[in-house]
């Protein structure tokens, strides 16, 4: 089946600006309306609880309870792109109520709790000012009748299973160990803070089965639309310390998915490069034709983007000589002791325990370690990059796009 992606140009973070790309972005893909309605509850409604966070009066209205859905690593001004930008959040707001359905936010940092990381990133002003709850992930629940396709159940939060409509609204940014996180990397917010770790442990070393994860996430959570702020986003050492970069685009589409696989197309890259795009291609899904509407690939190609470090070398070796050249033929984590502030978020987050406080600071057991990055993801200070192993470095050709912008 056909999927539609509309790409708009918008320039800056003023509001009215903002508001404008996003109705545009939204009518060209069928308008509010056709995501935010009555019939929309019947959609998830069956898994919905009786304890709504907001209420039980407001659901009984007839009212879609719509989950706006931003990316809230952690707390950073808005201009240093780690977090959606408080006016697509602003403006998602005005547009749904406008549609009649009844917005909140909700999300699961990875450092520090959903207030102060809102409060940081200029959304809890918003919400406040908008009248529009913000409600942190810290209810895990099992949905009944969904299966993963690796792992049988997916724990999600129970806000994102009482809302009838999820409106996902990623950033466009680098990620050490998926490359981007976009539309469907998003929705790994979903997973309440504590439960993260988990899932990167049972996904291993392997970044495709990490990659499946987030894919029957996808599969479990069903945003209604996403919207892609790439007014700003980050380039290099993302997802938490890379470099913001204008890029001038808002992206909106019913389907993820379909967002993601154009981005690789906007920065001329493969749409394989993404591990997430490249198991779903693999499993037939996103192999349709994608009709762009507004701008044109060509007219919104991004010329210069720095893509994070090559993860590993793809060598067909046998187990024990991978496990013995692990070092040399995968990028690995590493700090920056002038920029570390001992914080030890890092060794709190590590799902494989590989990186310990010593008497002479903090250590990695790279043996150990399962290359997920979330420690790197944590690290606020951008104490944390990426180094590759030497025979990694050796045979790494660095995509075209990854010249720095001038
Ligand atoms: S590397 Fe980053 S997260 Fe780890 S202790 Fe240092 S500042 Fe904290
Ligand atoms: S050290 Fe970092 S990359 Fe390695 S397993 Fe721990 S959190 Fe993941």
């Amino acid at each position: 089946m056909e999927s539609s992606v509309s790409i708009v140009k918008c320039k800056d973070y003023g509001e009215e600006k903002v508001l404008s790309a996003l109705r545009q972005a939204i009518d060209l893909i069928g308008g509010i309306q056709a995501f935010v309605n009555k019939g929309s509850r019947a959609r998830l409604g069956a898994l919905a609880s009786r304890r709504s966070p907001l209420g039980e009066a407001e659901g009984s209205r007839g009212k879609p309870r719509v989950l706006l859905k931003p990316n809230l690593l952690y707390g950073k001004s808005p201009e240093k792109a780690v977090t959606t930008h408080p006016s697509v959040v602003r403006g998602m707001i005005q547009i749904v109520r406008e549609a009649g359905g009844i917005p909140f936010i909700g999300d699961s940092p990875s450092v520090g709790g959903l207030m102060r990381t809102a409060e940081k990133a200029g959304i809890k002003a918003v919400a406040d000012e908008m009248k529009c709850p913000l409600v942190e992930f810290n209810r895990p629940t099992l949905p009944s009748k969904v299966e993963g396709k690796i792992f049988k159940q997916l724990e999600v939060d129970q806000a994102v299973l009482d809302a009838e409509v999820v409106i996902n609204l990623p950033k466009w940014k680098t990620h050490a160990q998926m490359v981007l996180t976009l539309g469907v990397k998003n929705l790994f917010g979903c997973v309440p803070g504590p439960r993260k770790p988990l899932w990167h442990l049972r996904a291993g070393e392997s970044r495709k089965a990490f990659a499946q994860v987030l894919l029957d996430l996808y599969r479990v959570v069903q945003p209604s639309l996403t919207i892609l702020d790439g007014v700003v986003g980050m380039e290099g050492n993302g997802p938490g310390s890379g470099d913001p970069i204008p890029l001038g685009l808002i992206l909106a589409s019913k389907n993820a998915l379909s967002i993601d696989l154009v981005v690789c197309d906007l920065l001329g890259i493969p749409r394989k490069s993404i591990p997430t795009n490249q198991v779903a291609l693999e499993d037939g899904l996103g192999g349709d034709s994608i009709e762009v509407l507004g701008e044109s690939i060509e007219a919104s190609k991004i010329s210069s983007f720095k893509l994070p470090p090559p993860f590993a070398v793809t060598w067909n070796l046998p187990g024990f000589v991978r496990k013995a050249l692990k070092n040399a033929l995968t990028s690995k984590p590493w700090i920056d002791d002038q920029l570390c502030e001992d914080c030890e978020r890092c060794a709190e987050i590590c799902p494989a325990k590989a990186l310990k406080k010593t008497g002479e600071g903090l250590a990695f057991d790279y043996g150990e370690c399962i290359r997920c990055f979330c420690c790197q993801e944590v690290c606020s200070s951008g104490a944390i990059s990426i180094k590759q192993g030497w025979a990694l470095k050796l045979v790494s050709r660095r995509p075209k796009v990854e010249s720095r912008r001038k």
